[in-house]
C-alpha cells in the first residue's frame, strides 16, 4: 500500500517537524461501535446497559458493552457469565459481524471524501491525514469537525476523533474525547497534554510495561519521560528507545516492536512431511534459537514454552510447560522444547509443521539471578555474544550446534 508507506515516511518522528507544523494527523473512532450499530435497530435501548455478544448464560465472550454497562465493570473480552454478574439488569443481545462489516464500509466511504490517505486499523476506527485538503474543506480543525458531523448524520452513529502531529498522540486524543467528542493538541503541546496521563493510555504499552514501570516508581507519562534514555534502554532492551519516544508523543515505525509483545514465535511447514530425526530435531534446534533472540531483543524473559506439532492432514497438537523462573537463555529454552518434542511426538505419523512460542513474557532480568548465577552469567555472555555474531553474519551463519541448514526447500513464518 503506497498510500500507507508515505504516511508513514512522512510523520516518522517528531524531531524532523520543521517549526510551521500544522496538526494534520485525525485518529477517528466509533463510540462502542458493535452497541451502537445494534441500537440503530433498537432505539429504546439508547442511554441503557447494553452488552453484545450473547445471553448472560452461554459460554462465549462480551464483543462490546456500552458505556452505561461499562461502568459496571463489564468490558469487551470478559466472559459473558461474568458480565451478567456484575451487571444483571443489562440487556444481552446477539452480535451480527457482517452488519458491522456493511457499516464500517459506510463509515469508511465518508473518510475517503476528506482525505486521499485514509488507513482504516480497525473495524471501527482509522487515521487520516489533512494535510493538504484545506481547499476542500478548510484547515484540519474545520475539517475534523465537518467530518465527525457527516458521519453523525450519515449513519447516526457516534464517534469521536483526536487530532494532533502524530498517530500516537492522535489516538490518545480521541480515546479522551469519547464519547461524541473532539480533542485537538496543537503543536507543540504533545508533551503537556500526555504528562498527567497514566503510561497505560499510551498504545502499545500494556499490562507487562505497566507492571514493570511500577516496580520502577512511574506511573505517569511525566515520570516516564523524565527517564534518560539509557535507564530505559538497560531495563527495557530495544523495547526502552520505544518507551522514551512514545512517552514524548512520538511514532516509533523505525523500530520493529511498536507494541509490547504478548508472544513470540516461529513456525516452519516442510516442503515434504517428514519422519527424520535428525531434520526435525535441528529444525526444532534453529526455531527455538530464533525465538530466544527475538525475546532477548525485546528485552523480556519467557515462563510458558509452547510447542506445536502438526502431522500431515492437519491435526495439530500443542503442549505446553510453564517454569518456575522467566528465562531469556537458548540452552534453558531448548532442553524444554526438546523434553517436549520427546515426549509428545508420534513416531509413527510424519510432521508437516512445527512451532514454538513463548509467552508469560516479563520485563527485566532479576529474577534470571536466582537459580545457579555463575552459570547464568556465563550463559548470558555466550548468547550476547552470539547474538552480537548473528547481527554481523546473518542468522542462518551462528547457530548453536544441531539446527538446520537452510536449503530454502520450504516456507517459514513468523506469527
Ligand atoms: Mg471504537
Amino acid at each position: 500500500m503506497p498510500e500507507m508507506a508515505r504516511f508513514r515516511a512522512k510523520h516518522g518522528s517528531l524531531e524532523e517537524r520543521p517549526d510551521d507544523a500544522v496538526a494534520s494527523i485525525l485518529h477517528v473512532d466509533m463510540d462502542a461501535f458493535f452497541v451502537s450499530v445494534e441500537l440503530l435497530e433498537r432505539p429504546e435501548l439508547r442511554g441503557k446497559a447494553v452488552v453484545v455478544g450473547g445471553r448472560p448464560d452461554q459460554r462465549g465472550v462480551v464483543t462490546a458493552a456500552s458505556y452505561e454497562a461499562r461502568k459496571f465493570g463489564v468490558h469487551s473480552a470478559m466472559p459473558l457469565r461474568t458480565a451478567g454478574k456484575l451487571c444483571p439488569h443489562a440487556v444481552f443481545l446477539d452480535g451480527h459481524h457482517e452488519k458491522y462489516g456493511l457499516w464500517s464500509d459506510r463509515v469508511a466511504t465518508i473518510l475517503a471524501k476528506f482525505s486521499p490517505i485514509v488507513e482504516m486499523v480497525s473495524i471501527d476506527e482509522a487515521y487520516l491525514d489533512l494535510a493538504g485538503t484545506e481547499r476542500l474543506h478548510g484547515p484540519p480543525l474545520a475539517a475534523a469537525d465537518k467530518l465527525l458531523r457527516m458521519i453523525t448524520r450519515t449513519t447516526e452513529l457516534p464517534c469521536s476523533a483526536g487530532l494532533a502531529t502524530t498517530r500516537l498522540v492522535a489516538k490518545v486524543a480521541s480515546d479522551q474525547a469519547k464519547p461524541r467528542g473532539l480533542v485537538w493538541v496543537a503543536p507543540g503541546q504533545e508533551a503537556g497534554f500526555l504528562a498527567p496521563l497514566p503510561v497505560r493510555k499510551i498504545p502499545g504499552i500494556g499490562e507487562v510495561t505497566e507492571r514493570a514501570l511500577r516496580a520502577l516508581g512511574i506511573e505517569t507519562v511525566e515520570q516516564l519521560a523524565a527517564v534518560a534514555p539509557e535507564k530505559l534502554e538497560k531495563i527495557f532492551g530495544q523495547w526502552g528507545d520505544a518507551l522514551y519516544r512514545k512517552a514524548r508523543g512520538g511514532d516509533s515505525y523505525e523500530f520493529v516492536i511498536d507494541a509490547e509483545p504478548k508472544s513470540i514465535s516461529h513456525n516452519h511447514t516442510f516442503g515434504e512431511d517428514t519422519n527424520d530425526d535428525e531434520s526435525l530435531h535441528s529444525l526444532l534446534s534453529h526455531l527455538s534459537q530464533k525465538a530466544c533472540k527475538r525475546l532477548r531483543e525485546a528485552g523480556l524473559a519467557a515462563r510458558t514454552l509452547t510447542l506445536t506439532i502438526r502431522y500431515a492432514g492437519f491435526d495439530t497438537h500443542t503442549r505446553a510447560k510453564t517454569l518456575s523462573e522467566p528465562t531469556r537463555l537458548d540452552a534453558d529454552i531448548f532442553r524444554v522444547f526438546q523434553s517436549l518434542f520427546a515426549e509428545h511426538r508420534d513416531r509413527k505419523r510424519k510432521i508437516r509443521l512445527l512451532g514454538v512460542a513463548l509467552s508469560g513474557l516479563t520485563h527485566g532480568a532479576a529474577q534470571l539471578d536466582l537459580l545457579d548465577p555463575e552459570r547464568r552469567e556465563r550463559m548470558e555472555k555466550l548468547t550476547r555474544a552470539a547474538d552480537k555474531l548473528r547481527d554481523r553474519f546473518g542468522f542462518g551463519k551462528v547457530q548453536f550446534g544441531g539446527s538446520l541448514r537452510a536449503d530454502g526447500s520450504s516456507s517459514e513464518h513468523e506469527e
